[in-house]
This record gives structure tokens, C-alpha cells and sequence, in this order.
């Protein structure tokens, strides 16, 4: 059996932190989010995958790739076919693998409902939220958001029964567009426009976490360093190679990095068996993991920096503690570093670089002039960086980048850059034309506390 521990464990004697020692199941790791002394849950042991089962997919449909990873963390806690199910149910849509040159492609995982590649941990977090959830009961999730995460999160639990979203956003911080996307969910996904910034939206959510008189509503998180979210996000990367691998050779994979989640999945891919030669992890211009593995010395990125790949702007990875972790190191959440980790067999399996804006422009403009594949600044990094990857080492001949969102959803980059416009996929147009509004609240606790006790259900 899989038990998952916290990568606090260790930090006996530090003020603040009181060390969870225990374990638990994938259940308990997936309804907390994070552990209790705030640290990540990592699963005690890695399975691994047959390399022969792993190119028995090839040809198979994502689903198939999905159930033969899922189920190897999950199988003693949820029937195969209840998986099976929930599986079938989040990813009704194609995962597209363009050919680039002789050895590069890019994978294109933007094409769920909002258009990134967060629909796959979301769609997938989501139904197991709603399949672990305690019987009888009913689910809040209560998120804060200033951006994509949020319509991403929203859209996956659409529908999802036993659940309901209440998704706090800054009213004065997000674009128009935005707006519109998270107001307009419907359903069981109610959004909440507060009257404040993106910290009070945050703070309004951790009182009411901490708030035993509302512990009857049952509150979950759906945060990013949820391990529900890691999990689907190992996926991609083994379907990627069983379709592409000509002759059992080994892979590059080009992660463009922000929170560093996408990459971890692949780094646990390997861990599973996946013959993955060298992850590539380029940043935007927020390059503490480049320089850590440069000079050996970890600093965060303060302030972050605001760059046209706005989902990467991060200084401080949330996932870099698990990457510590499973080279033997601690990072608690403000950075600080308390053990290093082997940063020479880091080294080792991860190159990382970062990208400039100018560089993104730069190979937007490039990638298409050469090969005619349109790439959104996010994918771009991920692209460039596995250029840079190859100059210096020419000799892998099955390589892989990771694009991460919809070209359209950068409508204004692309046709300054490319004097064309990108395509909207479907599911991207009409939301101008949805119905829809959010709560107006103040920034105020007390207030906050009656909505919810007056408006959320607690009770299937
Ligand atoms: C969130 C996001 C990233 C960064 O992924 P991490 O898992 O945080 O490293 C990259 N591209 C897009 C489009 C994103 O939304």
C-alpha cells in the first residue's frame, strides 16, 4: 500500500513548524491538500511500470495510458472500474502529437475545456474529489484565484456531484475575459467578486478554513500542491513516448516550468520506469532553479518577475520541495533551504536554462517562419529551451515539447508577432455570449462567514 508523507517530516526544532511524522492514504492526502505542518505529500513508494506494458500503448487511446498509471497509486482504493469511469468521464478530448523534425515534436495539451494543460490535473482531481468524498456529505471548495486557475479549477468540477466551488477573485485584478469565464460557470461553481486584492481573496479562504464554527461545511482546497493533481499530470509523458519511440530509444522531454508540477510528473515518470534521458526545465525570466543548478546555492526569485509566459511567474516553485525531497533535500515554503539535495545527479537527469521575453518573441517568430507551428509564449519556452538543450548535446533522437496552452488564448502576441490570427478552438468561443453573475462581497471576514452560512449546503 501507497502512503503518502509530508516533506516537512524532517524539521524537528525549527520555530513554526510542528513536524508531521505520519502517513496517510491517497484519500486523506487528496480531501487535506496539503499535510498538517504545511508541507507536500509524497507517496512512500514509487511504482514501477513494465517497459513492456508501457509500449503496449501504443495505438491505444489516452484512456488507456491513463487507467495503466492511475492505477498503480490507486488500485487499493478505488475499484478499476469506478476508475475506469471517472476516467472515461474527464478527458473527452484529443491529446495531438505534431511531428517538428526528423527527432522533435511537440505535445499539445490544450485542448480541454480551458484550453491548458491544468484541465488534465483538474478534470481528474475533481472526480476523485467527488468519488473520495465522504458518504452522505457533501464538498466546498473554496479556491482564490487571479487567473487561469481559477476557470480551469471551476470548469472541472462542473457538474460533479456532492460538490460545490465558491471561487473568490480579486474584482479590480482580472481581465475582462477572465471575468466573464469564471462568472459564468454555472451549476454547482459559483463565483464570488471581492471587493480587494488577491490576498484578501486568500486570507478570506484561510479564515474560513480555520473557522470551527463553519467546520460543519466540510471545506476542501483544490490548490496546485495537491498530490491529486500530480498524479494525472504523469500521464501524458508515458502516452507521448509509446506512441512516438521507433526503437525502444530513450526520450528527452521539455517541460516549460513555473510551479514545477508539470515537470515533477515527468520526474516520476522516470522513477516509474520511463526512459526519459534528460528532463528540460527551462523558466521564464524567473530563474532560481537555472542559477540553483548553476552555482549549487538556492535564492527565490523576490519579487517575482511579470513575463509574457504569465502562468511561469514564479520565484519560489511550490513543487521545488518534492524535487528536494526526492534528491534527498528540505525546502520549506519561504525558500529557505534546511539540507541540500545530491545536485549532482540532479545534474545529472535535468537540464534547465531561462528564457528571456525577447528569446519567446524571438522563437515564436522562428518556430513558425521554419516549421509553420504556431506556438503561445509558454510553449515557446519550452521549445526554445530544448533548442538550447540540443546545441549542446546533438545526439537524442526522440525529443518531446510540452505545449501548454492554446495559442488563442494569447490572441494579441500571435498577431503582433505572426501578423496572423490563431485559431479559437470551441471551446474558447461563445463566452462572451454566456450568462451568469458573480456575488459581490467586501473584503471583510464577518460577512464572508454569513454568506457562507447562509448560501452553502453541508448536506448531500
Ligand atoms: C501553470 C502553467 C504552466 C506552469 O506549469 P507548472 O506546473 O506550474 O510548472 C505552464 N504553462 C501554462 C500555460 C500554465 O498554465
Amino acid at each position: 500500500m501507497i502512503r503518502y508523507y509530508s516533506t516537512n517530516r524532517n524539521l524537528d526544532g525549527v520555530t513554526g513548524i510542528t513536524p508531521f511524522k505520519g502517513r496517510v492514504s491517497f484519500r486523506d492526502a487528496l480531501l487535506q491538500g496539503q499535510a498538517p505542518d504545511e508541507g507536500l505529500y509524497m507517496p512512500d513508494r514509487i511504482p514501477r511500470i513494465p517497459y513492456d506494458d508501457i509500449i503496449a500503448l501504443k495505438g491505444r487511446s489516452y484512456t488507456e495510458a491513463a487507467m495503466l498509471i492511475t492505477q498503480t497509486f490507486l488500485n487499493d482504493e478505488i475499484d478499476a472500474g469506478i476508475l475506469r469511469t471517472i476516467i472515461e468521464d474527464a478527458y473527452p478530448f484529443p491529446v495531438p502529437l505534431e511531428q517538428v523534425t526528423d527527432s522533435t515534436h511537440i505535445m499539445r495539451l490544450d485542448q480541454g475545456p480551458t484550453a491548458s494543460f491544468k484541465d488534465f490535473a483538474a478534470r481528474l482531481m475533481a472526480r476523485l474529489m467527488g468519488h473520495f468524498r465522504p458518504s452522505g456529505g457533501r464538498l466546498n471548495v473554496l479556491v482564490a484565484t487571479s487567473g487561469d486557475t481559477g476557470s480551469a479549477v471551476g470548469e472541472a468540477f462542473k457538474g460533479v456531484e456532492g460538490i460545490d466551488v465558491h471561487i473568490l477573485y480579486p474584482r479590480e485584478e482580472v481581465s475582462g475575459r477572465q471575468k466573464k469565464q469564471l462568472d459564468t460557470i454555472d451549476g454547482n461553481v459559483q463565483a464570488i467578486s471581492i471587493d480587494g486584492k488577491f490576498d484578501d481573496c486568500q486570507n478570506l479562504v484561510k479564515q474560513a478554513f480555520a473557522d470551527p464554527s463553519l467546520a460543519y461545511l466540510s471545506f476542501t482546497s483544490a490548490n496546485s500542491i495537491n498530490f491529486g493533481r500530480i498524479l494525472p499530470q504523469m500521464v501524458y509523458y508515458f502516452y507521448a513516448y509509446a506512441q512516438l519511440h521507433r526503437d525502444r530509444e530513450g526520450i528527452v522531454v521539455s517541460v516549460p516550468s513555473g510551479n514545477f508540477g508539470n515537470a515533477l510528473g515527468c520526474e516520476y515518470a522516470r522513477r516509474m520506469g520511463l526512459p526519459v534521458e534528460k528532463l528540460v526545465m527551462p523558466t521564464n525570466e524567473n530563474d532560481e532553479f537555472p542559477r540553483f543548478l548553476e552555482t549549487g546555492t538556492y535564492e527565490k526569485c523576490s519579487p517575482s518577475l511579470a513575463c509574457l509566459s504569465n502562468a511561469m511567474n514564479v520565484g519560489h516553485p511550490s513543487n521545488l520541495a518534492r524535487f528536494f525531497d526526492l534528491y534527498g533535500g528540505t525546502v520549506d515554503r519561504t525558500g529557505l533551504v534546511h539540507r541540500y539535495p545530491d545536485i549532482e545527479t540532479i545534474r545529472k537527469n535535468i537540464f534547465s536554462v531561462s528564457i528571456s521575453d525577447e528569446e519567446t518573441k524571438q522563437c515564436i517568430k522562428d518556430a513558425y517562419e521554419q516549421y509553420g507551428i504556431i506556438l503561445e509564449p509558454h510553449g515557446a519556452v519550452g521549445w526554445r529551451g530544448l533548442e538550447i538543450f540540443l546545441e549542446h548535446h546533438d545526439d537524442y533522437s526522440l525529443c518531446v515539447s510540452l505545449e501548454t496552452a492554446h495559442p488563442a488564448k494569447f490572441p494579441d502576441e500571435i498577431i503582433q508577432l505572426l501578423d496572423i490570427m490563431p485559431e479559437v478552438p470551441d471551446s474558447l468561443r461563445g463566452i462572451d455570449d454566456r450568462k451568469g453573475e458573480a456575488v459581490q462581497l467586501p473584503a471583510d471576514y464577518t460577512v464572508f462567514r454569513e454568506y457562507l452560512r447562509d448560501n452553502l449546503k453541508s448536506k448531500a
